[in-house]
């Protein structure tokens, strides 16, 4: 079963060498052209309580900032929420985890701001706490990933949250399992084919997309939405080179 999931990262006007940055002009066009054609964006846990024909489900991944000063003044304007997929070590901190040339960094939301999105009816779900590739690590390591992050993002929000979001997308059967002990109910991954029950989504890239291809995005059983995965997993294929960082530091 795939649902029609986008995913976005930064929403921003600091130019950087990103794919996966994006100008907020460029993401305002998009979100009011899908509105314009009757789609309504909301978050996972609306859009698997109640999946309309309607709905598709917007995530923002790391849990920027910008997504909080850019994104969600025209999201409120739509009546959109959305997901975002918190690091739980790095709230309020700058992203010295992922790999950016030139050295430019982005902040992350504060524990304010998360709350605020919580109360408008945003959903807040964990990242993990480093954004590291859980597969590989020792069993302890990815429980504290899972739990740790959970119980401090709670805290926060004061509430229960419900979806974990597997850094890079990359997971496996034994940590599937693992996720579903620390109490999560709905598991996240990236972009192709859903596989241990998790779900996977349409990335957004700066360069090759706009208001035409989120559309096919999101049409995920039309034959148009095949185009659409190609493109990803090529561009995906860059996010190595974070994880080459991480490796070497
Ligand atoms: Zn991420």
């Amino acid at each position: 079963m795939k649902y029609p999931v986008l995913a976005y990262h930064k929403i921003s006007y600091q130019w950087e060498i990103s794919f996966t940055m994006m100008y907020p002009a460029q993401f305002e066009k998009q979100m009011r052209y899908l509105a314009k054609k009757g789609y309504v964006g909301c978050s996972l846990k609306e859009y698997l309580a109640d999946p309309k024909d309607n709905y598709f489900v917007l995530t923002f991944d790391d849990a920027y900032e910008s997504v909080f000063t850019y994104a969600l003044p025209v999201l409120e304007e739509l009546g959109f929420h959305a997901s975002v997929f918190v690091l739980s070590k790095y709230i309020g901190e700058l992203n010295t985890w992922d790999f950016s040339p030139g050295n430019i960094l982005s902040r992350h939301m504060n524990g304010v701001q998360l709350r605020e999105l919580h109360q408008i009816g945003w959903e807040i779900a964990s990242h993990g706490e480093n954004h590291r590739v859980m597969v590989g690590m020792n069993s302890d390591a990815v429980s504290n990933e899972l739990s740790h992050s959970k119980e401090i993002i709670e805290s926060i929000i004061e509430d229960k949250i419900e979806t974990f979001c597997f850094p890079f997308g990359v997971y496996n059967p034994e940590i599937v399992a693992l996720a579903k002990t620390a109490g999560y109910k709905h598991l996240v991954g990236f972009i192709g084919h859903s596989r241990y029950g998790v779900i996977s989504r349409s990335v957004v890239y700066r360069l090759v997309d706009n208001r035409f291809s989120v559309l096919r995005k999101i049409h995920v059983n039309l034959p148009c939405h095949i185009i659409e995965n190609m493109k990803e997993f090529l561009f995906h294929s860059f996010s190595l080179l974070t994880r080459l960082k991480q490796k070497l530091s």
